[in-house]
């Protein structure tokens, strides 16, 4: 269920902070007849979102709430492979080559964008691994597997290349390639939802919002007259890290190795895989990239985590990602040049 909470036209962000993600507070102050600040609470795609809409009529808060509430419904069925749905009808098709596979246009684009990012970003994001994330019980971190993968299993399931840029298109169907994939978008979904989101406000007319999933968001105008200013988690500490003021268009995406994991043997294996080994990425603590493609920030943020410190360079240069922040496991930072200039340091 969607709960609206009323604030107040004059509501500010107050100084935004994080814990599990990112958080905000809306402050009240009076308000006027008609348009005023909104906040939409619910849970969807195992997490919480939250979206706070900045100066609009209570019809638009209502629309804007169905409206969302049923995309994220939609999207939570037919975009995630371990439920029934058009993606796992996809990926079994893909299995038994039942060819050609004709697939809705924006499930379609979004494949096709994740191909993308797989090119630019060298494979180390790749949305075709929905086998390896099975092999290391990820699709279901509340059942564990009792031992480690055996490594010919997990060389069996990369062998040859496991990414969808090896799938042929004829528009939105699937005529061919090599099909011995999963797909699996969970490193480019959000990205996708936050874009939605976003679409379905402009229509709506709401032009001021935060669509905020889970701690990963997009910006749309402004709050109230000014950029809205979003903390950075830490992969350690309860505390932000940093803070930045985030433009309307902008989206900021924090992916982390203390997210989501499995324990197996008392070990934790987070939910990142190296495409290359088919192992959880344990180099990298988390990534913070901010850019106007959501899309390409959630790939990004995911496609960093693989490539750690080493490769932070070549990679932000390739993905053209101008405000990115690495933190990797012993603590050290990597920063592009113009996240150095917008980050306002919260903690030494
Ligand atoms: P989160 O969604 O938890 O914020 P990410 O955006 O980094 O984190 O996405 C992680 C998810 O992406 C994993 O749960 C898995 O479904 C998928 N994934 C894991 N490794 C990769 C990879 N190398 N490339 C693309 N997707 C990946
Ligand atoms: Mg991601």
């Amino acid at each position: 269920m969607i709960s609206i909470l009323q604030a107040c036209c004059s509501t500010r962000l107050s100084p935004s902070w994080v814990s599990v993600g990112i958080v905000f507070a809306l402050s009240a102050a009076s308000c006027g007849e008609t348009r005023r600040d909104h906040q939409l609470d619910f849970y969807a795609l195992g997490t919480e979102i939250s979206i706070s809409l900045f100066g609009v009529s209570d019809v638009q808060a209502t629309r804007a709430a169905d409206s969302l509430q049923s995309m994220f419904a939609d999207v939570g069925h037919n975009w995630y492979p371990w439920r029934p749905g058009e993606l796992q009808a996809i990926n079994e098709s893909l299995a038994e080559v039942r060819l050609p596979i004709d697939v809705s246009p924006r499930l379609a684009t979004v494949i096709r964008r994740a191909a993308e990012i797989e090119i630019l970003s060298i494979g180390r994001f790749n949305a075709g691994l929905g086998h390896l994330t099975e092999l290391w019980g990820l699709h279901d971190v509340t059942n564990p597997p009792s031992a480690l993968p055996d490594p010919a299993e997990i060389e069996a399931r990369i062998r040859g290349g496991v990414g969808t840029e090896l799938l042929d298109w004829d528009g939105d169907r699937i005529v061919g390639g090599r099909t011995f994939l999963l797909i699996d978008l969970g490193g480019i979904a959000k990205g996708a939802i936050l874009e939605d989101s976003v679409q379905i406000l402009r229509e709506l007319g709401v032009n001021h919002a935060i669509v905020n999933i889970g701690g990963d968001l997009t910006v749309l105008g402004n709050v109230n007259g000014r950029p809205a200013n979003i903390g950075i988690r830490s992969p350690v500490a309860e505390k932000p890290l940093a803070s930045l003021d985030v433009a309307g268009g902008e989206t900021v995406v924090t992916s982390g190795n203390y997210e989501r994991y499995v324990e197996i043997d008392g070990q934790r294996y987070n939910h990142i895989l190296d495409p290359q080994s088919g192992y959880p990425v344990e180099h990298t603590a988390s990534v913070t990239v901010v850019h106007e493609d959501a899309m390409l920030t959630d790939a990004a943020s995911t496609t960093l985590m693989v490539g750690g410190a080493k490769e932070f360079d070549a990679l932000t240069d390739a993905m053209d990602i101008e405000f990115a922040l690495l933190i990797d496991s012993s603590g050290d930072l990597r920063l592009t040049e113009s996240m150095v200039e917008r980050l306002h340091w919260l903690q030494d």
